[in-house]
């Protein structure tokens, strides 16, 4: 008998299983896809780790996280500053006083502050009603049309006009020549890449690949006293109240017989005609020097029940149903809830980990 049954081998299962094993329980994990890591898994292709299921960059500010992770695996220094491709001009991300610099031929920060506040005051917008009037009332016209109008459409599936206002809070500007995409304090990518994190949190678990919990849920829980759910949770209890929404992704993978395909990891298409919003190079999260390279064209796409759900839409009508879920999942004695998809939030890795530890120190608190 196994004290847990873990279902999803993803961080969140594995940053679970790993502290119930070194409190002495036996657990059993168990996964629909044919390999350990859930998202962050990585696939060698050409010797290069390529990041199957989207660029993964690992960040926070945390440093017990930090160390945390850094028990499992070196993390090298790759910093995070993707570079917007506009119909061929280039601007470096995030908006800082590079872009500006090529936007307008501006030195210093006052004068980018100055032509930003002349744009903002040209389109005249005091109460914005859609998220391109937001935009716009934020930033100006030129990062707007150039920087952002193209890729949230593409992003959304639908004009920028049709979009609610409060989807852009803010937009982060800098007014330094600082190209690195994070503020936070860490961020790198681990030597060798992800799965061996997952590998060593693994270790003394039992794995079982290729078995979907819903298929055979009756005999799978018979085999532990508790289970550690991280798969979608309205699935968990049949679609009773209706079905939750997600945004969806496609990835076209190919292997390019150059060395060096477009000069950095993340290039953002910015422009409405592009299909695809990012291109992916991989060998540059590790600084790699195979002779070939590996590319990702990454496709936003409408989710449909089947289809792989990758971005929760919290609007207010699935954020109500995950409500009705979580009063279900809250009453259950023997399963505990986690992850993303059991909590139908957009976690980043440094945050999943966080929540797993909290997991844990609540189920063990005192025992
Ligand atoms: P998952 O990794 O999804 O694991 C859940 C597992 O459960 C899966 O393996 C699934 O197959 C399995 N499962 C589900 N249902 C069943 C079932 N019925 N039976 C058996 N198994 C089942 N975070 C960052 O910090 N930095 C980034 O740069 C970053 N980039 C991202 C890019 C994209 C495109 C996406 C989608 C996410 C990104 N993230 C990033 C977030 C990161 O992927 C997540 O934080 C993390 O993977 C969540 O782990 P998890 O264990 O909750 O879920």
């Amino acid at each position: 008998m196994y004290d847990y049954l873990i279902v999803g081998a993803g961080l969140f299962g594995s940053v679970f299983a790993h502290e119930a094993t070194k409190r002495g329980k036996k657990c059993l994990v168990i996964d629909k896809r044919s390999h350990i890591g859930g998202n962050i898994y990585c696939e060698n292709t050409e010797g290069i780790n390529v990041h199957k299921y989207g660029a993964h960059i690992f960040h926070t500010n945390n440093k017990k996280i930090w160390d945390y992770v850094n028990n499992f695996v070196e993390f090298n220094r790759y910093t995070n500053s993707p570079v917007a491709n506009y119909k061929g001009e280039i601007y470096n991300m995030p908006f800082n006083m590079n872009t500006f610099n090529k936007l307008w031929g501006v030195i210093t920060p006052q004068e980018a502050k100055d032509k930003i506040e002349e744009q903002k005051k040209e389109a005249g917008i005091t109460e914005p009603q859609n998220l391109e009037e937001q935009a716009i009332s934020l930033i100006g016209t030129d990062i707007y049309e150039k920087l952002v109008k193209g890729y949230t459409e593409k992003q959304w599936g639908r004009s920028a006009k049709d979009l609610p206002a409060f989807i852009i809070k803010r937009l982060p500007v800098r007014f330094t020549y600082d190209n690195n995409y994070f503020n936070d304090r860490y961020q790198g990518i681990p030597i060798g890449g992800y799965n061996k994190i997952i590998e060593k949190m693994l270790e003394g678990s039992d794995i079982r690949l290729e078995i979907d919990f819903f298929e055979n849920r009756e005999e799978l829980e018979a085999l532990a006293k508790k289970t550690l759910f991280t798969g979608m949770i309205d699935q968990y209890y049949n679609y009773k109240y209706g079905v939750l929404e997600y945004r969806s992704l496609q990835f076209e993978t190919t292997i390019v017989n150059t060395e060096n395909y477009q000069g950095n990891a993340v290039v953002n298409y910015t422009d409405r005609e592009t299909p695809y919003t990012r291109v992916i190079e991989h060998k540059h999260f590790e600084f790699g020097t195979q002779e070939k390279t590996v590319i990702t064209k990454e496709y936003p796409t409408e989710w449909k029940s089947g289809d792989e759900p990758y971005y929760p839409i919290n609007d207010q009508r699935n954020n109500e149903l995950y409500n009705k879920y979580k009063e279900l999942a809250d009453e259950e004695k023997n399963v505990i809830f986690g992850g993303r998809l059991a909590t139908y939030k957009y976690y980043d890795m440094h945050q999943v980990i966080g929540a797993a530890l909290t997991t844990v120190e609540k189920e063990f608190a005192d025992k």
